[in-house]
């Protein structure tokens, strides 16, 4: 396996959830460092940290979602290893699954690693461990692209294609390929944001992401974007249900009723922190509230 940060990949290692006979680090390849600018569009290296990426005064000018899905990454030492490659690379989480050897050996383990069931549906033939990345939907709702490099050549794959709705299987990357860099096209007119839901603020993992974004001219929408991460084994993307607001001046009401569809989209499992129920209605609520800021609308008092 490679290595950027190894601020997952090592606590994995040591807990044998992943157990790679050779790891390679990526460090100190600089082609793979860096944000730079190209014809309107970003291109950020695989091996950038997050800290980079949310400090970056053009990524935060022109990429807000961006800069606030890296700056709400765990901490700001882990942010300073952590790259974005690896944070869209993450390993899927599940509670049965995120535990040491000896706690995984007591329950005879799970599907993900070296057992044969799923704790968290054992009926299921797959797994449903989840996509816990903050950057994996905000690159999804932004249409970003990643550079894959082979001995054998070079790919690019669109972030919605890179994730697979698998908890063991999750991307689409093969084990040959490395992240090279991720490229995000040119953002003129559009206005994004990305909410957070977690235990503590100070740093935790998502158990909801939203990551929303509209193309506005004059006051007037005419594109929306809107991905769920942490409710499921890849990000969701349910901009489709975005589609009433096109043509449109948005109103509280016409972004509750796209609020009220999406959380229907939302589909969390008892695999992560809090109550999964509650997980789910809080999609509805920071869809709202991320919708609401995107297109300037005020949330009504009673809602708030
Ligand atoms: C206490 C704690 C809190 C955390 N909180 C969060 C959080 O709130 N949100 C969040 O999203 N993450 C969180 N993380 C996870 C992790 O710190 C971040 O996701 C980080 O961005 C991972 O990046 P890395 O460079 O350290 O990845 P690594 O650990 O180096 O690698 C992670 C995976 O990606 C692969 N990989 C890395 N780079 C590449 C590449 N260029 N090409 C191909 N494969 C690659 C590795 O093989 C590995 O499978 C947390 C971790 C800890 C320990
Ligand atoms: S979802 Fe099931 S198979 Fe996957 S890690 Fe959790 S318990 Fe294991």
């Amino acid at each position: 396996m490679v290595v950027a940060g190894g601020t997952d990949l090592f606590p994995n290692m040591k807990r044998r959830q992943q157990e790679p006979p050779v790891v390679i680090g990526l460090r100190s390849v600089g082609a793979l460092h860096g944000v730079q600018t190209e014809d309107g569009q970003l291109r950020i290296g695989a091996l950038t940290s997050l800290h980079d990426v949310a400090t970056h005064a053009l990524v935060r000018q022109r990429y807000p979602a961006l800069a606030i899905a890296a700056g709400s990454v765990s901490t700001p030492p882990l942010r300073r290893m952590g790259t974005l490659g690896g944070n869209l690379c993450l390993d899927t989480r599940c509670t049965y699954y995120d535990q040491n050897y000896h706690w995984r050996k007591s329950i005879d383990f799970c599907m993900k690693k070296d057992g044969a069931i799923c704790w968290v549906a054992p009926n299921s033939p797959r797994c449903w461990a989840v996509s816990s990345s903050d950057t994996a939907p905000v690159a999804v709702a932004l249409r970003a692209s990643l550079k894959l490099v082979s001995a054998s050549g070079e790919r690019s794959v669109s972030a919605g294609d890179f994730f697979r709705d698998d908890g063991i299987l999750y991307l689409t990357r093969r084990p040959d390929e490395i992240v090279a860099s991720i490229e995000f096209p040119a953002s003129d007119g559009w206005r994004m944001t990305y909410e957070k839901l977690r235990r503590r603020g100070s740093f935790d993992f998502p158990i909801l992401g939203v990551a929303a974004a509209v193309k506005v001219s004059d006051g007037v929408v005419e594109e929306a974007r809107l991905v769920l991460g942490a409710v499921g084994s890849s990000p969701i993307d349910q901009s489709h249900l975005a589609a009433p607001l096109f043509g449109t001046r948005p109103t509280f009401e016409a972004i509750a009723s796209v609020a009220a569809a999406a959380y229907k989209g939302a589909r969390p499992l008892d695999n992560t922190d809090l109550n999964y129920a509650w997980r789910k209605k809080m999609a509805r609520v920071y869809v709202e509230r991320a919708l609401a800021a995107v297109c300037d609308v005020e949330i009504p008092e009673i809602v708030r």
